[in-house]
């Protein structure tokens, strides 16, 4: 093993009688101790420490490399983060276009509200994206952004019109170059797909369909019900 000095970065909480966790904040590590290690660390008596135990402290990052500026660790993550950001500006919306729902699953969290339930309009996608494009204005880093949206629900297929509207804006910011790039995704329960929706598929950026599924068709059917008719896929 190497010359070796304790962390900076160690901090030290009592448990109980006896017993302390040291946890080390630069590599995110954890241990128990009793006091009389703790104590000969706090000290720097590495040498009253046995082998065997400044060992592991080392592989933790509990203990260091006698040469190491821990300080430079710190800046390097720094930069990378910085570094992700200039790669990789994305803005992520998961728009709810509707809470209304073609489906009457016995377990759903919304409740009454897929019954009669707002649809997002036009004028609120206008007002979303230009958020989204606005957005970037409370970070340091000045460029365009990528959105990645998820239409969501409800069932957002029942609110197809907007969600082609969105789609045609996102293509339309992409092309005069207000938007670097942008994905879009649909969770959906998959009763509504048609040849429109598949046309877009094939026209747009669009990179998932989650279709949910309650198992094989006779469990599914049970459970999937539509408002009027038992199993959607029985339809
Ligand atoms: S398909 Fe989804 S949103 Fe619709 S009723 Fe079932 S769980 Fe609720």
């Amino acid at each position: 093993m190497p010359m070796v000095k304790i962390s900076k970065y160690n901090i030290a909480f009592r448990l109980r009688e006896n017993t302390y966790i040291l946890y080390n904040t630069l590599y995110n590590s954890i241990s128990k101790v009793d006091f009389e290690l703790l104590e000969a660390m706090l000290k720097g008596n590495l040498e009253d420490i046995p082998q065997d135990i400044r060992s592991k402290l080392y592989n933790f990052g509990f203990l260091v490399d006698d040469e190491l500026e821990e300080l430079n660790i710190i800046k390097t993550m720094h930069n990378f983060e910085i570094s992700k950001l200039y790669s990789a500006f994305r803005v992520g919306l998961t728009l709810t276009m509707t809470y209304a729902c073609n489906l009457k699953c016995p377990y759903c969290y919304e409740g009454n509200l897929t019954q009669k339930a707002d649809f997002l309009s036009k004028k609120d996608i206008d007002i979303i994206l230009k958020f989204a494009l606005n957005h970037q204005k409370y970070f340091p880093i000045k460029r365009n952004p990528s959105i990645d949206v998820s239409f969501y629900g409800g069932e957002p297929l029942l609110n197809w019109k907007c969600c082609k509207y969105t789609l045609e804006s996102l293509e339309a910011l992409k092309r005069k170059g207000e938007i670097e790039d942008y994905t879009a995704g649909f969770v959906t329960n998959g009763t509504l797909i048609n040849m429109d929706v598949i046309d877009a598929i094939n026209d747009f950026n669009i990179v998932s369909m989650q279709i949910t599924l309650d198992g094989p068709k006779e469990i599914h059917d049970k459970r999937r019900i539509t408002r009027t008719v038992k199993g959607h896929l029985t339809l």
